[in-house]
Formats: structure tokens, sequence, C-alpha cells
């Protein structure tokens, strides 16, 4: 039995929208307010007699969200509301969209996107343990939030993981939403069922998961439960589940609603909208604020040359990719000069602001962005390639300087070199001078030498390139060494 059952997952992802306002008031929409319901109005607090308008920023923020998924936008569209009752949602429903969303169709990361639509959030609850009471801060009640919902069509963690990480670098290119986990400003649901090859099994729909690693940790615990349910011949009951972090397990949390019990209807204060007859909202309009996206950026940097997994990270930490684009700039597309910087960033630069963020290699790097700035200014980073990339300094030297720079060198790196003897064109005299030396303390390994043994030679070029402190051109101390050694 076991092995024959295949995942299916479905991804439901909310993110708050980065907006002035909020989705149907002039609120201010400042996810980072402290003091609790400032950001209130009569419209966000449902008060008798107000009124609601769309807007137009979170409007024009999903259709462009739409085109870089190649979805269709819809020409009419409507809101509608989703009713129920809880404290968080003063109107007693939710504005949101049912039969006519902004987007439709699409695809990201080889996933199918069935929908994207435009809702309000809700207000935030907070528990106080001490008293049990639970306090409502409406700051955020009434937010833009949108909703993206895939096809069934994921079949492992691994690759609803990929799906949401590229959700979130597309959002954070379009500059829709901060799309950050932690803080709740993109929340994945994911739903998962197992099944025999070519069916469809019951689903159960797992909330709570606060980073990308939960989400996936979640969907293999629940994909092994479910196994087990049915090796017993149990069946998956219909539900919605929570991810307890703390042990590592799903637990239930309640009987899953059917969209009968919110009975949606179109909201009659609102206006229905014809985009064709909103210039607002044309798409060639929009097409032309479009930025690079990331996989167009990873193509454009694979095109150069740079190595897939290397691309992925320029495009994915904001500080590593903005150093690459300088060098880009710098070299020109085709020069040597870029490469070797894609390689001193995601090797050296890479360890060593792994290093100075403290993070543990075991970190999944993934979830963790590089939070420090870069150490070195773009202009030095791009000098010193250029020394390594003409032959005037060693690559010993060159990972050297890095960590110089990086820990807060500022001279000019073409000064700094010459001014402690790096250059390996300069070193010539230097290479004679350390190699006799060399050559005067070891006479017992020089006569080997003489008498046929080729490892002395590699034990006094190790010895050279160690007084050197690896600055040497490798070719050019192994020359003056056998030049040394044949005067001799
Ligand atoms: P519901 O009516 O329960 O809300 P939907 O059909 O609207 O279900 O789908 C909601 C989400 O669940 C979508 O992301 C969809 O891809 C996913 N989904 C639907 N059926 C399954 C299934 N059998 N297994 C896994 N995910 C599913
Ligand atoms: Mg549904």
């Amino acid at each position: 039995m076991e092995g024959e059952y295949i995942p299916t997952i479905g991804l439901e992802i909310h993110a708050e929208l980065k907006t002035q306002t909020k989705m149907f008031c002039d609120s201010k929409n400042d996810p980072d307010e402290a003091r609790p319901n400032v950001n209130v109005c009569p419209v966000c607090l449902a008060h008798p007699g107000s009124l609601p308008v769309i807007n137009r920023e979170a409007v024009r923020h999903v259709l462009k969200v739409g085109i870089a998924l190649k979805s269709k936008l819809a020409d009419y569209t409507e809101f509608d509301r989703k009713n129920y009752f809880y404290p968080d949602l003063p109107k007693g429903y939710q504005l949101s969209q049912y039969e006519y969303p902004l987007v439709s169709g699409g695809e990201l990361a080889g996933v199918e996107i069935t929908r994207v639509h435009l809702e309000e959030d809700t207000a935030s609850s907070i528990h106080d343990e001490s008293t049990g009471e639970t306090m409502v801060d409406y700051n955020r009640g009434g937010v833009p939030l949108m909703e993206l919902v895939t096809e069934p069509v994921i079949h492992s963690a691994e690759d609803a993981g990929n799906f949401a990480r590229e959700l979130q670098l597309l959002l954070r290119t379009l500059g829709v939403s901060n799309a950050n986990m932690e803080k709740g400003e993109m929340r994945v649901e994911a739903n998962v069922s197992i099944a025999k090859k070519g069916e469809l099994g019951t689903k159960v729909e797992i909330k709570n998961l606060n980073s990308f690693n939960a989400m996936e940790r979640a969907v293999r615990y629940e994909v092994e439960r479910q196994k087990k349910l049915l090796d017993r011949g149990e069946k998956v009951v219909q539900q919605t589940l929570g991810w307890d972090d703390a042990k590592q397990a799903t637990f239930p949390q309640r009987v899953k609603e059917g969209s009968a019990d919110y009975r949606y209807f179109p909201d009659p204060d609102l206006p229905s909208l014809k985009l064709s007859e909103l210039a607002d909202f044309a798409s060639d309009i929009l097409e032309k604020e479009m930025p690079e996206l990331p996989w167009e950026r990873r193509a454009r940097y694979e095109a150069l040359g740079v190595k897939a997994d290397d691309a992925g990270s320029f495009v994915r930490e904001p500080y590593l990719g903005e150093l690459f684009e300088s060098s880009v700039q710098a070299f020109g597309a085709g020069d040597k000069g870029v490469l070797l910087a894609a390689n001193y960033i995601a090797n050296d630069l890479v360890s060593i602001m792994t290093a100075l963020t403290k993070q543990s290699r075991d970190i999944d790097v993934r979830d963790t962005e590089i939070k420090s700035e870069i150490p070195i200014s773009a202009e030095n980073f791009n000098k010193i390639i250029q020394l390594v990339r003409d032959g005037k300094i060693s690559s010993r030297t060159a990972k050297d300087l890095l960590s110089v720079y990086a820990k807060g060198e500022q001279s000019d790196p073409e000064q700094y070199v010459a001014a402690n003897n790096l250059l390996q064109a300069d070193m010539s005299d230097k290479l004679v001078d350390v190699v006799s030396a060399v050559l005067t303390k070891n006479p017992t390994v020089v006569a080997d030498y003489k008498s046929g043994k080729a490892a002395a030679l590699e034990f006094l070029f190790g010895q050279c390139m160690r007084e050197l402190r690896g600055a040497a051109n490798p070719a050019s101390l192994r020359e003056a060494l056998q030049q040394e050694l044949a005067n001799l």
C-alpha cells in the first residue's frame, strides 16, 4: 500500500497590499503603527451611514500581479459581501470578490493560478493571557488584502515552498506588498490531500503557517498523517487544521464552512467596475510601469554566464543583487570582470556577510534574508575585481582585500595594494629576494631537489608562498624559484 499515494496541494495566499490608505476609506494603511486604533474612521469602524470608496491604488496593484502572471484581467468586476459575525469584522461582513475576481488564470513557478482577488483585512485581536481578555485593534481592519488561489496541482512540500517564495519575491519586486510572513503581511494556507494516481482525495486546510519552513513541514506532516489514516482503513475528515510549531504537528481548528454559509451577494454601496472604461486601469499603461520580473532578471544573469544558483541569490537578496548589478554596469556584458564579480559576491562576500549577520550555515538562507548592508562600497569592490581581472593582484590577494575592506578599510584599493606591495607586477624583485632567502634557509631541501626529489620543489614553493602571504602569481613564483635553483 505505502508509497502509492500521491500528495496534492493547493495554496491560498493572502498578502497585505502596500498602499497609502485603506481599501475603502482614507484611513492610513500603516503596518508599523504601534498605537492601537489610531488609523480608523467611521467607514472602517462601520458607523451607520458611512459609505465605502474603492481604492484605485489597490486595484492597480492586483492588476499588475495579473500582468506578471500572464493572467486574464477582468473587464467587469464587483465587490461582494461575505457575511459572518466576529468582533474583528465591525460591519458583520467582509468586502471581498466572489463571482468576478479582478484576475483569473495565469501561472507562476509552473503552478496554475485559479484567481487573484481583492478584499479587506480584518482587525487584529490581541489576547491578554494574564486577564483572559481579548482586545481588538482596528488599525488593520480594512487594509487592502490580495488573495491568490492556486489550482490543486502541486505535488510536493518543496514545490509548494518554491511557489510561495517566488510569489513573495514577485510581490516585493512589483512593490505591491512587503510580504513578510513573520509579520503576517503574507499568510499562506495549504490545502492538502492524498490519493491514488489520477484521483483527488479529501482535503484539509492548514492555517497558522508563519514561515516557509513551517509550511513545508506542515505539508509533510499532514501527508504522513493522511497516509497512516488511509492505511488503517480510516477516512480523512475535511476540516481546517492549525499548525503547532512547538509540537511540529497539525491540530483540528474547526469544521469548514461551505460558501453557502457566507451568503455572498454584491455590495449595494459600491459601484461595479467596467475596467475598459477606466483609463487608470488600462493594461498598456500598467505594463509600462512593470519592473524587470524575477524570472526575467535571473534569465538575464544566466545569459551573462552566471550560475543558476548564484543568479537566484542575486535576485532574491537585494544587497547582493544591487552590487552585482553595479559590476554588470562597470564591466559590461561579456567582460571577464562580470563573472569574477559574480564568483566573489556569491562565495567570498556571502561568507563574510554570513559571519557578520551571525547566521548559522544550517539556517535555510532562503528564509532569513541577509539583513546587513554589504560592508564594502560598490566602487571599491569593482576596483578590486578590476585589479584581479587585469592580473595585477592574485586571487588570494583579492580574497584578503575583500576581508580587509569588509572590516572598514576605505582607501582606494589601487593605492592600498601599491602601499602594501601586493601588486604582482611589482613583485619580481621581491620574488627573487624571498626565493633566495628561502633557499638559504633550507640547504638540505635544496640538496634533495638537486638529487632529483620532485617533492622538494613543492616544499620550497610552499615556503615562498607563505612568506609572500599568498600574494604571488603562482606561475611567476614557480619560474623565479626554478631560475634561482638553476643558478645555484
Ligand atoms: P473550497 O470550496 O473548500 O474552498 P476550493 O475548490 O475553492 O475549495 O479550493 C480551495 C483551495 O483548495 C484551492 O487552493 C485548491 O487548489 C485547493 N484544493 C481543492 N481541492 C483540493 C484537493 N483535493 N487537494 C488539495 N487541494 C485542493
Ligand atoms: Mg473556495
